[in-house]
């Protein structure tokens, strides 16, 4: 057998991957089965300083997701001896990733992409995990898609059920159980499950907490900071955009087309007539320090690195909001967040180039194991990852 803890792009892809491979997999998600169009009531953020942005359901995080599909630190892992480009490969097509129509991506994404471009910036569009035939352009990904547009790890935990999986949902592990240096199971609210082979798969900001609880070394945390800029560029219509159509290499990190109603709130407070459909905003993402922590509590902030490579992404972000219609009088910013926690179990510090820990039977496979920040999507390298140890996980 094998437990996987945690359902999200990690542990939906290990579950899948084990149970084709003929385990029998035990799934345990604290969070409940849902449908996606709800998955908005289903954040359980962070306040860190930063604040922090993840999901709890079955699904995970991937139920809120832009549907983007990028490679990212593919060089560092290959630097750390681990070649996935098999596994990138077989990722982009299970997941669909395609970069989608220009008809698809709305009006004010594609006057953002012609004024990056006239400005001398490179415009890339981004690789999406969304089915341009079922997608509904109502901008709801970061609510949960309505329209089972976009792929979530719901899917992979579906083929898993298929293979014989057998999912538990609302259930909470709480602690690692271990034997003479393995593992023996898990406890999982009070009650002791056995098994030899157990995944932690329970997202950044859980899993180092459960690998301290076995006195296992945990590393600091990255979040891949961001800020999204926003004025008023009447009737634009950009709140029906499929978030982050596109993006411009920028300041170690990207800057991404996006809607965020924090901008609706910012700008009515300050006292300007705007409804939804009138703002046009950008997102600066930076690839941030790790200074981060994840103990009883979880601390993020600013350093002056991050600091500076967040103004420099604004400024630019701002000249191409300006360039793209947007009136600059009305600029304003949305508190800083980070929607892709990772870095707190990472491979060379909590697990090996195979992700098992020193407790031989348990591995991690989620964004903790990322060994650096991406500044960039990490959903398909965290697949690829867990693909990649499901491979070295025969026992
Ligand atoms: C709004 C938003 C949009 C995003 N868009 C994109 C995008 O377009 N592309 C991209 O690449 N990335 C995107 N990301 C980031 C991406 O979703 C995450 O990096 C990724 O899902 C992390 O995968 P994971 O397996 O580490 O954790 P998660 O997907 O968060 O899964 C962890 C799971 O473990 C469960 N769990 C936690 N503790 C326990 C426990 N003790 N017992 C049992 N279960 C537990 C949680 O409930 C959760 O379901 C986005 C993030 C946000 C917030």
């Amino acid at each position: 057998m094998a437990i996987v803890v945690g359902s999200g792009a990690g542990g939906g892809t290990i579950a899948k991957e084990l149970a084709a491979r003929g385990h029998d997999v035990l799934l345990i998600e604290k969070g409940p089965a849902i449908e996606e169009k709800d998955a908005h009531r289903f954040y359980a953020n962070v306040d860190a300083g930063v604040k922090l942005m993840r999901a709890c359901c079955l699904g995970g995080t991937t139920m809120v997701s832009a549907g983007n599909g990028m490679r990212c630190l593919e060089a560092e892992l290959r630097d750390l001896g681990i070649d996935l480009t098999r596994e990138f490969a077989e990722a982009e097509e299970e997941l669909g990733v395609r970069e989608l129509p220009d008809e698809v991506l709305g009006e004010g994404t594609r006057r953002l992409m012609d004024a990056a471009r006239r400005l001398g910036f490179p415009v890339f569009k981004m690789p999406k995990f969304i089915d341009p035939r079922r997608c509904w352009r109502d901008g709801l990904c970061g609510f949960g898609c309505p329209a089972a547009a976009r792929w979530s790890a719901v899917r992979f935990v579906e083929e898993a059920v298929k293979n014989g999986a057998t999912v538990v949902t609302e259930r909470e592990v709480e602690a690692l159980l271990t034997r003479h240096g393995e593992v023996c199971g898990v406890r999982c609210e009070g009650q002791e499950i056995a098994d030899d082979l157990v995944v932690l798969a329970a997202g950044a900001l859980e899993t180092p907490r459960l690998l301290a609880g076995l006195g296992l070394p945990t590393s600091p945390l990255f979040v891949d900071t961001f800020a999204t800029i926003g004025g008023v560029c009447p009737g634009i219509g950009f709140n029906l955009d499929i978030p982050m159509g596109a993006y411009v290499p920028c300041c170690e990190g990207l800057l991404l087309p996006h809607y965020a109603r924090q901008l609706l709130t910012l700008l009515r407070e300050r006292g300007r007539r705007v409804g939804p459909g009138d703002i046009l905003g950008m997102m600066v993402k930076i690839r941030d320090d790790d200074g981060g922590l994840v103990g009883e509590t979880v601390t993020k902030g600013v350093t002056v690195r991050d600091a500076h490579l967040l103004t420099g992404g604004a400024s630019v972000a701002g000249a191409i909001l300006e360039e793209a219609g947007a009136d600059s009088s009305t600029f304003v910013t949305a508190p800083l967040r980070g929607s892709h926690p990772g870095g707190t179990a990472r491979i060379g510090v909590s697990v090996d180039t195979n992700l098992e820990t020193e407790v031989g039977g348990l591995y991690v496979a989620d964004a903790s194991v990322l060994p650096a920040a991406p500044g960039a999507p990490p959903i398909l390298t965290i697949v690829a990852l867990a693909k990649y140890a499901a491979r070295r996980m025969e026992r």
